[in-house]
């Protein structure tokens, strides 16, 4: 348990009909009372709304309502008291500062949802689902919070830690006590089905989290190709305003020029590149090492090349370098002569488009929807790990349990097995917060918004 009282303003800082103050910790009752005058909040129930002012000696600071939350049953589990100001900068301000004069602690980022998580109220992706909730862009990526603030998956990663717990306990018991008769015997051909039955389910949850992923955090699109084959023109006409500048002189686009589009209620974020190709233009160069950055980062690529000239070396070239990812190749200026030989082009996802007529854009969305699933998405209940970290150390979880197959294929000595398998056990309590380094936890809670 913390030992201090911490406050800070919980809204948005600035003009607003209401803004609220909060405190959390021991003393936060006795602090919000000693510069509120009214009822004496030291004896008012818990969960009650006071009217009142704060004062600042004489002077009253602001006209309020105080609710008044003591523990256990609160966000932090600690006493919680909020103050409703009235809304402003000045006001909001100002009601800190006197709880701040009289003990409390301002609060860091997240330091609310810290507490929380430290106070065994919620664990690890509950407490990142709050995060997630506050900046969902799209009502899909609300839901998935909402689901996950809920405990559903939580419980989920349990289910799976105690199943690997009774795995371990019978492996440990068959090498304690291999003499007691009356103990079931834990075959190799055991173990294999029930690690194998672990492993299908894991792997459903990480293939279904992928796509949660992109529910949350949308789909980072990166638009290439050579200069002028019309990359910002795809842009924009997804983007429907002239944000990127369309120009027919060749490497016009020479910095990253990005935007956001709703498809289906997931996020698409749309990046254009400057035009990629060996070039001595230092401007143009940075351009294009920024854009095989954004690559590396993409979830998925758009090549764009034009119809209207033959294929080149530099073509080739990005054609190439897209191989192994989730890429469209986009062909581009439709609506004039055709050069270009489709034939050669190996790429199963080809669209063909022109930024003259929409038609070739609708088709563009579609092959985004229909490469990510998102009607399938529709389907699900909304309900898995959403963020890099989660899904990385469910991955991580999968990789030892194959570790732990081969093992056992190879008939490896079974003590050397329930290593792994506490290994996995461990892993999964990393994702819901069972066991959590102080660097991790301080790095995670700092991303938050304050007053959270
Ligand atoms: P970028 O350098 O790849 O970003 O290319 P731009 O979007 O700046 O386009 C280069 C030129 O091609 C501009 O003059 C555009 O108007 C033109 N352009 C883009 N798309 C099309 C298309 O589908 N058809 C035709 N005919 N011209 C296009």
């Amino acid at each position: 348990m913390v030992n201090d009282t911490i406050a800070a303003i919980s809204t948005s800082l600035g003009v607003g009909a209401i803004s609220i103050v909060r405190i959390s910790g021991k003393d936060a009752i006795r602090i919000a009372n000693s510069v509120f005058k009214g009822k004496n909040l030291e004896e008012v129930d818990s969960h009650t709304i006071n009217y009142g002012h704060i004062v600042d000696g004489e002077e009253v600071i602001d006209e309020v309502l105080v609710s008044v939350m003591k523990s256990p049953r609160t966000f932090t589990t600690e006493d919680v008291v909020e103050i409703n100001c009235h809304g402003g900068i000045a006001t909001t301000k100002k009601v800190l500062e006197l709880l701040l004069l009289n003990g409390c602690r301002l609060a860091e980022a997240g330091e609310f949802t810290k507490r929380a998580f430290l106070n065994g109220r919620i664990d690890l992706v509950e407490a990142e689902s709050v995060m997630d909730l506050i900046n969902s862009k799209t009502d899909k990526a609300r839901k998935v919070s909402i689901n996950q603030l809920g405990g559903k998956i939580s419980g989920t990663i349990r289910n799976f830690r105690q199943d690997l717990l009774e795995l371990l306990a019978s492996i440990e018991v068959n090498i304690d006590y291999p003499e007691y008769e009356d103990i079931e015997v834990i075959t190799n051909e055991k173990l294999c089905s029930k690690v194998k039955d672990i492993k299908e389910r894991l792997n459903e949850i990480v293939t279904l989290s992928e796509n949660g992923r992109i529910v949350v955090d949308g789909i980072k699109t990166v638009i290439i190709g050579r200069p002028n084959v019309g990359k910002s023109s795809i842009l924009n006409r997804m983007l429907d305003y002239d944000k990127a500048i369309v120009t027919d002189i060749e490497g016009t686009t020479r910095d990253i020029i990005e935007g956001d589009i709703n498809v289906d209620g997931i996020l698409l974020h749309l990046v254009d590149t400057a035009g990629i190709r060996n070039t001595s233009d230092t401007v143009e160069k940075v351009g294009v090492d920024r854009s095989l950055k954004e690559l590396d980062e993409a979830d998925l690529v758009v090549l764009v090349l034009n119809n209207n000239e033959e294929l080149n070396d530099y073509d080739y070239q990005l054609l190439e370098k897209i191989k192994d990812k989730t890429a469209i190749v986009a062909i581009n200026k439709c609506d004039l002569d055709n050069k270009l030989d489709k034939n050669s082009i190996n790429n199963q996802n080809i669209v063909e488009i022109n930024t003259v007529d929409l038609d070739g854009i609708v088709a563009l969305k579609d092959k985004i929807k229909e490469l990510f699933n998102l009607e399938e998405l529709d389907k699900g209940d909304y309900n898995y790990l959403s963020n890099v970290r989660q899904i990385t150390l469910a991955k991580t979880a999968l990789n030892v349990l194959q570790e732990v197959e081969e093992g056992l294929k190879r008939d490896d000595p079974v003590d050397l097995i329930g290593i792994d398998i506490k290994r996995i056990w461990e892993i999964l309590g990393e994702i819901i917060g069972e066991n959590y380094s102080d660097e991790l936890i301080d790095q995670l809670f700092s991303q938050f918004c304050l007053g959270k």
